[in-house]
């Protein structure tokens, strides 16, 4: 009895449409405040709680450690994780070094530091889709163009 009545005062709250409830949208304001583009500093925010709900690291196109989009940190050795394999080079032991052409189309290459190959495993694919995610979603904010399609 007292534990339904306390679930309805919980779904009250989640529902409200109080304009002063503004949580969500406050906190690219507050976190990323300082962040002179504000479109990164809500997909920022936007991310920090996705990744609360589930989405995982390496399917972020931001990073929140570095307050920056993925492809401008990714070569950063703190992105290097032998536990998950995310810039890991398996073979080797070692880390994945990552090129990023910023220039043109902006491309993005793995390659082992010692074997020069990419290793070719899930978590290493994570990172070139969440590097070319984070390019794009960069470059779709200056474009004035819609689309531009890789020819890959
Ligand atoms: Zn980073
Ligand atoms: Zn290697």
């Amino acid at each position: 009895m007292e534990r339904r009545a306390r679930s309805r005062r919980h779904l009250r709250v989640v529902s409200s449409a109080d304009p002063d409830d503004t949580a969500s949208v406050s906190s690219a304001s507050v976190r990323y405040g300082d962040l002179a583009d504000r479109r990164l500093a809500s997909i920022l925010a936007a991310e920090d709680t996705a990744e609360r709900y589930g989405l995982t690291q390496y399917a972020r196109s931001t990073c929140a450690v570095h307050r920056c989009w993925l492809h401008q940190c990714i070569a950063e050795p703190v992105h290097v994780s032998a536990a998950t394999g995310h810039r890991w080079c398996p073979e080797c032991e070692c880390p994945v070094e990552v090129d990023i052409d910023e220039a043109g189309m902006g491309s993005v290459r793995l390659h082992c530091s010692r074997c020069g190959l990419l290793p070719d495993t899930t978590a290493n694919r994570e990172v070139l889709l969440a590097c070319r995610t984070s390019l794009s979603a960069m470059h779709a904010g200056r474009r004035a163009a819609l689309y531009e399609v890789p020819d890959e």
